[in-house]
């Protein structure tokens, strides 16, 4: 399982003058997002360490982080399980994936799903089955997410991202933190969750924007699209329109509205996500670029 080393690169962002660096995390493994595998580390690190051979993890039928256990279950020989909330007809392409891959989906209603810990301890026995958060929410995930700061070398740089948890803020603020460069933190909420993640990184080095949730979770907009697309047909690098694609979007804002540092470069860290855009119901709504 490979998490670390992904280039940096110089990209042109649709409708800003100068270019800036993108972190491009996506390169990580071509399904599961980079994020995702990065707080993977450290838990499948210590999974390993402690004879475990069988994990089980939670999240909704279209969750990245269930994609990435998957894959890394299935390169690792871990036989993985997933609760997957909600008893919505299973077409998703997600779950499809995750199979494939070897991991036991267990659908449960919502109700059930609230309780983690007793779903687990009725399905599972504790000393052979390793327990792994939704998200993968934990220490050892901010861990696995701080070496990104460890590979960006430039000496000083404003970093924008997209948040949702806030477990990768948290993450890249721990980073930040250690390496002692003046960085500055930007993450960008792409749901509207404005109590619990303030709370969450309340001793976060991070500003926090809540202006590009557009209207919430997976919800998108004509002009959003737009960008995206125009982005990717500029730059043959794909975005989603569900996490990477709003906190790029915020970035060209910010910068516009010159939110960040002059004097510092602008890195956005792409977190990956390729499945949230690769949809029918996404691709349907996109339109050519105009030029
Ligand atoms: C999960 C995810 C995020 C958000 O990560 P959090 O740690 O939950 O804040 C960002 N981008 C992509 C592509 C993701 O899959």
């Amino acid at each position: 399982m490979q998490t670390f080393g992904s280039p940096l690169e110089k990209v042109q962002l649709p409708g800003c003058d100068a270019p800036i660096f993108m972190k491009r995390d996506d390169l990580l493994h071509p399904i599961a997002s980079g994020n995702k595998w990065r707080k993977l580390k450290y838990l499948i690190e210590d999974l390993r360490e402690q004879g475990f051979q069988e994990l089980a993890t939670f999240g909704g039928a279209y969750s990245n982080h269930m994609i990435a256990t998957a894959c890394a279950g299935a390169s690792l020989g871990i036989k993985t399980h997933c609760f997957v909330r909600g008893h919505e007809p299973m077409d998703s392409h997600y779950l499809g994936l995750a199979k494939m891959h070897g991991m036991n989906i267990i659908q449960v209603n919502r109700t059930d799903y609230k309780d983690k810990q007793g779903l687990f301890d009725a399905h599972f026995d504790a000393a052979k089955v390793y327990f792994v958060d939704e998200g993968g929410k934990s220490e050892k995930a901010w861990r696995g997410v701080s070496e990104i700061i460890n590979e960006i070398e430039l000496p000083a740089y404003s970093l924008v991202h997209a948040s949702a948890t806030g477990t990768t803020a948290k993450g890249l603020s721990l980073g930040i933190e250690r390496s002692g460069k003046p960085i500055d933190l930007h993450s960008v909420a792409v749901l509207k969750n404005k109590e619990e993640q303030e709370a969450y990184l309340l001793n976060a080095m991070t500003t926090l924007h809540f202006n590009y949730t557009f209207d919430g979770y997976a919800k998108t907009t004509a002009e959003l699209l737009d960008f995206c697309t125009e982005f990717t047909s500029n730059t043959g690098i794909l975005i989603d329109p569900i996490y990477t694609g709003k906190a790029l979007f915020a970035l060209r804002d910010l910068r516009n509205a010159e939110a960040f540092d002059p004097k510092k470069p602008v890195v956005f860290l792409h977190t990956g996500g390729m499945l949230g855009v690769l949809s029918k119901s996404m691709m349907d709504k996109i339109v050519p670029p105009k030029n």
